[in-house]
């Protein structure tokens, strides 16, 4: 159970690195996030080990999982960050995360994002659109500073993922086609406060296969090849993240597979590399405790409600996403039933497992749902007024709760009732 990484059980307990997981769960209460230090900063160190030859930038998604403690965990191990709005920007700074380390992705980047993120020194922006690119101009001339732009390539590639995060087609909302970023090149004197200086690109996510990353890859180094032709100078060529892991029975490239395919297209570039891996670090770094409340059984189904749902983690509903069920205890002799595990939210789309055949479950088990590490919190909400849920990072055999489970009063910070209701 390669997924497991440091989750294992141990006498039919689930641990993870040296902390029992029931401990923490009598410790915190449920529903909880939790991330095993280890597991996080090995990902990130299988990327490094696997390109070290070409020494990129790796610059962790962070929209996968946005915790400082995670954040600071990777930044201390060499990681920049992919920031996607202001409030990332603040978190990774908060983090320690070094300006330079930051490149910032994003269709819809306001002038106040603009501005905050050229006064912080960032080292890129990638660019989605000629709007935004004018748009960084007047703000970097306004402040009297010039900024570095890369500009975001749709290659127009089918990554064979979901839908919902496909990114690099022609009909989706990002990127540049290449003529618009040709022109965009040629006319880069009519932008004296941008330096246009490198090529982004980014196809989507949870990207099983080498395939369609080599055949974008290939787009965009002939793109160069021609753009350098005409004298243009690019410095920094980002392959953005997208990288797939396993949920339940795909076979992801490794790091080094993916390493085997894009490194021979690049040895001998010069180019400064950077990666934006989000859900190959995080993924399977974390999981997502709950306990049972009621077992219910209809004519149907067989019912599961436990105290985590959809606002607390939305993949299933969003994407029907699969993950994997741990009981904390492992009970061999139990018998096996078929679950819909449901949330507690008034929804019917508010399920987290369908149609799972699990150990049987009794009011107050405790189980697990593996690979919630990336999208898990960081896509959690307060619906239905359900205060979000604490994290807590294991290093060895200490653990500590990382972000506190959200009190009543957190629900209603900044809320006010005028005088005249
Ligand atoms: C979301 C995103 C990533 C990370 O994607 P993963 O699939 O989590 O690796 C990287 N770059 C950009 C621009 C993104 O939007």
């Amino acid at each position: 159970m390669s997924k497991m990484h440091d989750f294992h059980y141990q006498d039919g307990e689930l641990y993870c690195e040296s902390v029992r997981v029931q401990d923490i769960a009598e410790r915190v209460g449920t529903p909880f996030y939790l991330y095993s230090h280890k597991t996080f900063t090995e990902h990130l160190a299988k990327i490094q080990s696997a390109f070290r030859s070409l020494k990129p930038l790796i610059c962790f998604s962070m929209k996968a999982n946005s915790n400082l403690a995670v954040l600071r965990s990777l930044v201390k191990k060499g990681a920049g960050l992919d920031i996607v709005s202001s409030g990332e920007l603040f978190r990774a700074k908060k983090a320690g995360c070094p300006p330079s380390k930051i490149v910032y992705a994003g269709v819809g980047k306001t002038d106040l994002e603009i501005e905050e993120a050229i006064r912080a020194g960032i080292l890129l922006f990638n660019v989605e659109s000629i709007q935004e690119l004018g748009r960084i101009q007047k703000i970097a001339k306004k402040l009297r500073k010039k900024a570095n732009v890369s500009l975001r390539i749709n290659p127009d590639v089918d990554p064979g993922t979901h839908a919902h995060i496909t990114t690099g087609k022609a009909e989706s909302k990002f990127g540049l086609d290449m003529d618009t970023a040709h022109l965009i090149f040629m006319r880069s004197d009519q932008y004296p406060h941008l330096s246009i200086c490198g090529v982004h690109v980014h196809i989507g996510s949870q990207i099983v296969k080498g395939e369609p990353f080599v055949k974008a890859f290939r787009k965009v180094l002939l793109f160069l090849t021609h753009l350098e032709k005409e004298g243009h100078r690019i410095k920094y060529l980002n392959l953005g993240g997208g990288l797939g892991i396993i949920y339940s029975d795909e076979r992801p490239q490794t790091a080094e597979q993916f390493a085997k395919h894009v490194l021979p297209l690049f040895r001998s570039k010069k180019y400064k590399i950077i990666f934006e891996p989000g859900r190959f670090i995080a993924g399977n770094s974390g999981i997502f405790v709950s306990r049972v409340i009621y077992i219910k059984r209809t004519k149907a189904k067989n019912f599961a409600i436990i105290d985590g749902g959809m606002n607390d983690l939305i993949r299933p509903a969003l994407y029907d996403s699969f993950h994997d069920i741990w009981p904390l205890h492992q009970n061999g002799t139990a018998k096996r039933l078929t679950y819909d595990v449901v949330g507690p939210i008034c929804e019917s789309g508010d399920f987290l497992a369908k149609q799972r055949t699990i150990q049987e479950l009794k009011p107050g088990d405790l189980i697990a749902f593996a690979s919630a590490g990336a999208y898990g919190f960081s896509m959690s909400s307060n619906y239905n007024a359900r205060p979000r849920v604490a994290e807590v990072l294991v290093r060895g055999s200490r653990f500590e709760i990382v972000r506190q489970r959200e009190t009543y009063k957190d629900l209603i910070r900044g809320e006010r009732i005028p005088s005249w209701v």
